[in-house]
């Protein structure tokens, strides 16, 4: 089969897109003929490559892919061939601690497809039922392989991670981004008072069409700065933060008293400078959050299958010009989710 794969790591140059085994389908295993999927932030880091993380090369990255069943293993009870699916991406062992307790997405060896183990940016993939979610008729394959790692991120982290509620305020750091734009809509959902950032007015103009009720533009202001004034010197009660070392300190400054910061990854880098002295006398709640758990994937999906939330696509690229996507994403170019399908499906 056809695949997007890389056999070093490196920058987008390393990407090709060409022939690669075709995937084997293990007992519990359903092989998947992909229609679409999306870029995350993930696959830019596992090209470039990751402390810890020796991967098998060539690697198929990608942790975003909804298609067509095309063939179950034997133990498989949950799809039949001609099915319409999508990836969740989280894999969890379902047997220490987190995973007996019902919270497989703290499992003590809790890896990613696409970022641990092959990924599906390929013509076909092969994955356990488990990591598959029904796709109903009528949704668009770009908004099926698109959702669920974002959507299910975004919401793990308002939910259930910072129990953000009806009334209370929130900032969405990075509103244009995946993660970003699915967290001003699950927050407006969720009833919050939405204060969104990003870096042009018109990534600013569609973060307020998706909800935010307040947007500031951070390369022409201080957001926190502006922030302050915005809330009357308040601050906000949660902060969503997927931007790390450079938005750190003013994401603390950011929060009210008792304030939540609520963090799913580090794209400018992971040791920011850290004002303990405003976590103590401020009480604030620092709050990581990783991936969701196969529930709240299913909760957040079915809010997307029904169109109350919508991801934004910025483009859909073939696969074969990989390379392209991910520049896209490292450049912060457009809004939204940067989608590739195979050529074959072009
Ligand atoms: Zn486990």
């Amino acid at each position: 089969m056809q695949a997007v794969h890389f056999a070093k790591h490196g920058d987008a140059d390393v990407l090709e897109y060409g022939e690669v085994p075709d995937p084997e389908v293990g007992r519990d295993e359903v092989r998947v003929d992909v229609k679409a999927g999306a870029l995350n932030h993930l696959d830019v880091w596992t090209r470039r490559g990751l402390p810890g993380i020796d991967l098998e090369m060539p690697h198929v990255p990608g942790s975003d892919a909804a298609g067509v069943v095309r063939e179950v293993g034997p133990d498989v009870t949950r799809f039949e061939p001609g099915d319409r699916v999508t990836v969740t991406a989280g894999v969890a062992c379902g047997d220490c601690e987190f995973c007996r307790h019902g919270d497989p997405s703290m499992c003590v060896s809790f890896h990613i497809i696409g970022e641990h183990v092959p990924g599906v940016h390929a013509e076909e993939f092969a994955v356990p039922e488990d990591n598959l979610v029904s796709v109903p008729e009528g949704v668009d394959w770009t908004v099926a392989g698109s959702a669920s790692l974002v959507f299910g991120t975004a919401w793990r982290m308002l939910v259930d991670r910072a129990a953000l509620g009806p009334g209370e305020s929130v900032l969405v750091l990075g509103a244009s981004g995946g993660v970003g734009h699915a967290a001003v809509q699950i927050a407006d959902y969720l009833g919050a008072d939405v204060f969104a950032t990003a870096s042009t007015d018109e990534k600013l103009a569609a973060a307020a069409d998706l909800g935010a009720d307040h947007t500031i533009n951070y390369e022409s202001d201080d957001f926190a700065s502006e922030l302050r004034s915005l809330t009357d010197g308040r601050g906000v009660d949660v902060v969503v933060d997927h931007v790390g070392a450079a938005t750190w300190r003013d994401s603390l400054k950011s929060l009210a008293k008792g304030g939540r910061l609520v963090t799913c990854g580090a794209t400018t880098g992971p040791n920011p400078e850290t004002d303990i002295n405003r976590i103590f006398w401020n009480q604030l709640e620092v709050i990581g959050s990783t991936m969701a758990t196969p529930g709240q994937v299913d909760d957040v999906l079915e809010l997307v299958w029904d169109g109350t939330f919508e991801p934004r696509i910025r483009e859909v690229l073939p696969m074969s010009e990989a390379a392209r996507a991910h520049e896209r994403l490292e450049n912060r170019e457009g809004f939204g989710k940067v989608v590739v399908v195979p050529d074959s499906e072009r």
